[in-house]
């Protein structure tokens, strides 16, 4: 059996795209962006890659980046090529000042709290601190265009690319797994890095990355880092009850000793169940990530990596992954001689973002 690429076509084109952008290799960079075009990349979503890489290689390098994609969308204009343009950002809420939502923001990615002093540079130079936080965490990151993955994916290839940032692309490997990327795919992060720039940034990005992953050298690991999956991540699933893409490793099979079954599943960001009833009830255990569970009649609620989740016998539900987070979760099933799952109707974008 083939085991499938941990990176999609379009989180590979974005991750050579940022590479090349943050080096300034302007032909290379072309060839990238035809290749995420051809993939069905939306142009906007290259543009705020390329936008994004700004806060970490300049703007001189994003502005070249920018030039390049224009020169290549005309081309591919003349050639008659029509390309996907996807959407752009949806207006920012305004609540709170810019420095508390930068702060909230990257508590979310940390999964650390922000509210401890200043220390280090951000007391020398309070002002970048600022700036950090209103600009890159509030004004960036607010824009909807990426996800929070997608915009790691872009930081953490220019990180590679730009090289002397250690300190940088470790605690960016780490936000990594915070937001659902697993250590597979970072690994073919680096395979990707390898085929776009070359051996010396892959070893320089593997060796910050197996830090992080606490090879070589457990004694610099982030003690606070839970290790993001503790159960393989399995098969993809075949089926028409799901939307999106989800994978299956089974831990228990039913027999007629206990009548009940365990499965570890894992949803891509976006990725959900159709509503369903289970007539012997089921249980879900959050392993990883961020969710969403919704009983029939009541609002979705948020479920994240420690949550336990008791859904009674026939109540109709769904359960899925964030939209910017994959979520794996253990599902076991009780009482299996009640009956098999039965399947109902997919959910309806609308129900999804409420
Ligand atoms: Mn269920």
């Amino acid at each position: 059996m083939q085991t499938p690429p941990a990176l999609s076509e379009h989180q590979t084109s974005i991750i050579s795209i940022a590479a090349l952008t943050a080096k300034g290799d302007l032909g290379q960079l072309k060839e990238a962006c035809n290749t995420g075009l051809d993939a069905g990349l939306p142009i906007l979503t290259i543009r705020e890659c390329i936008v994004h890489t700004y806060a970490y290689c300049g703007f001189p390098r994003s502005i070249r980046g920018l030039q390049s994609l224009m020169e290549v969308l005309e081309q591919r204009k003349s050639a008659g090529i029509q390309d996907v343009m996807g959407r752009d950002a949806s207006p920012i809420r305004q609540e709170g000042g810019k420095y508390e939502r930068g702060k909230h923001i990257l508590n979310e990615l940390t999964k650390a709290p922000q509210d401890r002093p200043l220390t280090g540079y951000g007391v020398f130079a309070p002002v970048i601190d600022t700036f950090l936080k209103e600009h890159l965490f509030a004004d960036l990151f607010e824009r909807d265009v990426l996800s929070y993955t997608e915009r790691e994916l872009v930081t953490i290839s220019v990180l590679s690319a730009i090289g002397h940032a250690e300190p940088m692309l470790r605690s960016h490997f780490t936000i990594c797994l915070n937001v659902g990327l697993t250590p597979e795919q970072l690994n073919a992060f680096v395979d990707v890095i390898r085929a776009t720039l070359g051996e010396s940034e892959a070893q320089r990005a593997l060796g910050v990355l197996n830090e992080v992953l606490g090879k070589g050298n457990p004694a610099t690991a982030p003690a606070e880092m839970t290790p993001p999956h503790v159960f393989p991540k399995g098969e993809k699933v075949v089926s028409s009850h799901f939307t999106g893409t989800v994978w299956l490793h089974m831990l228990v099979n039913t027999d007629t000793t206990l009548y009940l079954n365990a499965g570890h599943v894992t949803f891509a960001p976006g990725a959900r169940t159709h509503w369903h009833r289970h007539p012997g009830g089921q249980i879900l255990l959050v392993t990883s990530g961020k969710g969403r569970y919704q009983e029939q009649g009541k609002p979705v609620i948020e479920i994240r990596q420690g949550d336990v989740i008791q859904c009674n016998p026939n109540v109709k539900h769904w359960h899925g992954a964030a939209p910017d987070s994959e979520l794996s979760h253990i599902a076991i099933g009780p009482n299996q001689d009640k009956g098999p799952v039965e399947w109902l109707e997919a959910v309806t974008e609308k129900e999804y973002h409420p």
